[in-house]
């Protein structure tokens, strides 16, 4: 029998992971835990150019040097988004069907790393280019040109409303606050937006926990989930540790686990994580377990966290 609340980790092994993402998996995990649900771990590896053995190992590995576990999911095969291609695509024939999506012939739509999540400062979007303004002959005779185009999702112009379980009621008119997004890049690869909303919708996934540099891509996957005929997940989003103001990122090597790990015991990285978010009153080491029966998301602070207090 499915489960009542399913759970995820879903990181990217696009690097090793810093103590921003150790944040979330552990936030997401205690939810999970806390709710007696099962975990399921997906890798996030659908970019090959930026997906690399070495960090998907260490993802797995830093989540259970953690105390971090999963129910079901990596290593299983199944749970690798490189190999579920053939989901993706047979979403993206019925969206297609249904004039959601059209070719983008631009080369700044080629550019774009459009299978990354969108994390702040990244250009994901390319406001109204005129590919999606083109008639039908005219897309006809490119597409018979053999010209390289990506495909972008023609994103509702309407409000869409996502109550978040932190955050609470986030709006966002898609077409005109984010514009189209690429759902399958100029090389094929599909992107981000659509995989992850398959996914969750595939998994049964119903709470995404997850930073809150992605709350803005809740109403497109919510809305997306919905157009392919699937219930979307609660999502709730988590704080995020900055540095001088601006987001970690794993892609520039800051605080990395292979720097934690050196210094740190898992308990006394748990300890400082859950007093840096406000799940506790000291930083003094605690193992995650011990975590759950306190957890509550009342708890956990909705303002960014500074790095100092780490
Ligand atoms: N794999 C994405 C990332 O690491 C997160 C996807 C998600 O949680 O929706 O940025």
């Amino acid at each position: 029998m499915a489960a009542d609340v399913v759970g995820r980790f879903a990181p990217s092994p696009s690097g090793y992971m810093h103590l921003g993402n150790l944040l979330s998996m552990l936030l997401a995990w205690l939810d999970c835990r806390r709710l007696g649900g099962e975990l399921v771990f997906r890798m996030e590896d659908l970019d090959p150019a930026r997906s690399k053995p070495v960090y998907i190992e260490a993802l797995a590995d830093d989540l259970r040097w953690l105390g971090l576990d999963w129910d079901r999911g990596w290593p299983d095969g199944a749970y690798a988004q490189s190999n579920r291609t053939a989901l993706y695509a047979e979403a993206f024939d019925r969206l297609r069907t249904q004039g959601l999506v059209y070719p983008c012939f631009c080369t700044r739509a080629e550019r774009l790393a459009a299978a990354s999540a969108p994390h702040p400062g990244e250009a994901e979007f390319d406001r109204g280019c005129r590919c999606s303004h083109l008639d039908e002959r005219e897309r006809a005779a490119l597409l018979s040109s053999g010209r390289p185009h990506a495909w972008k999702l023609r994103c509702p112009d309407r409000r869409i409303t996502v109550v978040d379980g932190h955050y609470g009621v986030f709006t966002q008119n898609p077409a005109r606050d984010v514009g189209d997004c690429i759902v399958r890049r100029a090389d094929g690869v599909f992107a981000y937006q659509l995989a992850v909303s398959v996914d969750d919708m595939a998994m049964g996934v119903t709470r995404v926990v997850r930073g809150r540099d992605l709350l803005a891509s809740a109403p497109r996957q919510q809305w997306l989930i919905e157009t392919l005929g699937g219930t979307a997940p609660a999502y709730c989003h988590a704080p995020l540790i900055t540095a001088d103001g601006g987001k970690l990122s794993k892609r520039l090597g800051s605080l990395s686990t292979q720097t934690l790990r050196r210094t740190h015991t898992p308990e006394a990285l748990v300890g400082k994580l859950a007093w840096m978010c406000g799940l506790t009153d000291s930083a003094a080491p605690v193992a995650a377990k011990e975590l759950v029966a306190g957890f509550s998301w009342e708890r956990v602070k909705t303002a960014d966290i500074p790095l100092d207090l780490f």
